[in-house]
Parts: C-alpha cells; structure tokens; sequence
C-alpha cells in the first residue's frame, strides 16, 4: 500500500553473521552500526558519519541483507521503500510519500532509511519523456530535499541500492547525500561455501554432501542463487522421500538454477 515498510526495533534479527563475505563492506558498515547505537558519543567527538550510502552490485549479492544486518545490529528501526514503487505513481504522490517516510525516520531517530533500486528514481534528470517533469524527478528531488535538510542531531543514515550505478544522476553523490559508496561483488569459491553454509543451517544434509565442491560448481552465482540452489535441493529430497539433502539433490538443483537463470555454466574459479 501506500506506506514504507516500517520493521520496529528488534523485529531485523538479521546480524552481519547472516552475512557470508562482503568483508569489506561489513568492516565500513561496522562502523555505521556503532554510530547509530550510540549517535551522542560520536557527535561529541566531532566526529561526521555519512549520512548516505550507496551500495553497488549485481542482483543478489546481499545488497538488502547487509542494510537489514545494519539495522539488526545497531537495533534501530528499519524503513524501506523500493525505488520502482513510485514509477506507475501520480504525480505528487512519490513525493509526498518519501516526506512521510523521512518524517517517521526522524521522529525515531536513531534509524535507517533502505532505498532499494534507487535508478528506478535517480537515473540522470532531463533524459526521461516529459520534459523532466515527471513524476520520478519529483520523488527523486524529495529525497534530495530531506538529505539535505537533515538536522546534525538527527542521526538518520539512508541507505540505498542500486545494480545501476551508471545511470544515476550526480546530483546524488554530491558531498552530504550519497559520498560513502560500497561495492559488493559476486562471491569468490570461499564465500559461495560460506554460503551455503548460512543457508544449509536448518538443512539436514547426507555424509556425502561436499560443500566445497559445491562452491566450485557455482561460479558466477549470486547469494541468492544459492540461497535458491539450497531451497531446490531441499525440495528434490522431500520429493523423493529422502531423510537428508545429499550430493545428487545438490547438483540437479544447481542445474536447476543455472537454467532458470539461464547462466553460462562455468566450472573452475
Ligand atoms: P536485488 O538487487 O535483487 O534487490 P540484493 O543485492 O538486495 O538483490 P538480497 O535481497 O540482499 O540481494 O539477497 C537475496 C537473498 O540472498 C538474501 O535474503 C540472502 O538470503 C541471500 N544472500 C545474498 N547474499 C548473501 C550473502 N553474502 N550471505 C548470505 N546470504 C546472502
């Protein structure tokens, strides 16, 4: 409908342990979950955390989980909002909705604002039909608007999603908005045997069953591919009336997956 999705304290029990690799961004992301627990302690050491960030990466690769894993550590509430909501919109309503949302976030701030798919609204002002006066520049200025306008006391920290770097306006990078950028990449073998591993947690699985020979057969897929790979597997045994995911449920729903997906099968890395 027309609201944010809005998680209360407590209710995003995802953590950064839920999140396989993405060391890096964990490490940068560490840092914004400290301030948000406890926003006084940095404002008296002067100390000025960014205020948007930018997560870049292909579909699936944990661009959402990581947001959620921010809010679930620093225990803050979590708004979210999907950039492709306010395309079939009228005019004015996408604008009026972002307002709502930051209203909400900065009446119980410490919090997190999740903007995901971000191109839907930021791509690059006056190449769209109409002149520029459409309806996603308006949602697009909003969110500009409320960035800039945040109050120093106001520890809101918007994040925002996006597999579409390339086409977003400037004006969303500039100094205030979103200047912190992180980039995931697609797991390495290691991290798609990570995983598997998160996502096998509440899977019986057979002696037989070789995760790190699974990880080698899945270059190229994304966290959410396995987290499908391991979902289909667990289906196939059930199916078949197996006690427990083995290596032969395994590799029919990995092949499962690179057709429905219609990925180039690759073996090594
Ligand atoms: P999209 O661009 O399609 O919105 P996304 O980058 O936001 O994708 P998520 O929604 O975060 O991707 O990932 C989908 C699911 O895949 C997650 O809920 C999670 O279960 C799994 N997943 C993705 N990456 C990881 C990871 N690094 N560790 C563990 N699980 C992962």
């Amino acid at each position: 409908k027309s609201r944010a999705k809005r998680f209360e304290r407590g209710e995003s029990t995802v953590t950064f342990e839920d999140v396989a690799g993405l060391e890096n961004a964990k490490k940068d992301l560490q840092e914004i979950a400290g301030y948000l627990r406890d926003p006084e302690h940095y404002r008296k050491l002067g100390a000025k955390i960014p205020k948007g960030i930018l997560l870049m990466g292909p579909p699936g690769t944990g661009k959402t989980l990581l947001a959620k894993a921010v809010a679930g550590e620093s225990d803050v509430p979590f708004y979210s909002i999907s950039g492709s909501e306010f395309i079939e919109m009228f005019v004015g309503v996408g604008a009026s909705r972002v307002r709502d949302m930051f209203e909400s976030a900065k009446r119980e701030s410490p919090s997190i604002i999740f903007i995901d798919e971000i191109d839907s609204v930021g791509r690059a002002r006056g190449t769209g039909i109409g002149g520029g006066h459409d309806e996603r520049e308006q949602t697009l200025n909003q969110i500009l608007g409320e960035m800039d306008g945040f109050d120093p006391h106001e520890a809101v920290v918007v994040m925002a999603a996006t597999n579409r770097p390339d086409v977003l306006d400037a004006a969303l990078m500039r100094p205030g908005r979103f200047d912190r950028k992180i980039t995931l990449d697609l797991p390495d073998k290691r991290a798609r045997r990570s995983i598997l591993e998160i996502h096998s947690r509440e899977v019986p699985l057979d002696d037989d069953v070789d995760l790190d020979r699974m990880a080698a057969l899945t270059v190229s897929f994304s966290g959410a591919d396995l987290e499908n790979l391991i979902n289909e597997a667990a289906l196939l045994a059930g199916r078949e009336d197996k006690p427990a995911v083995d290596m032969a449920c395994l590799l029919l729903a990995r092949d499962k997956v690179v057709l429905g997906g219609e990925r180039e099968m690759v073996i090594g890395d």
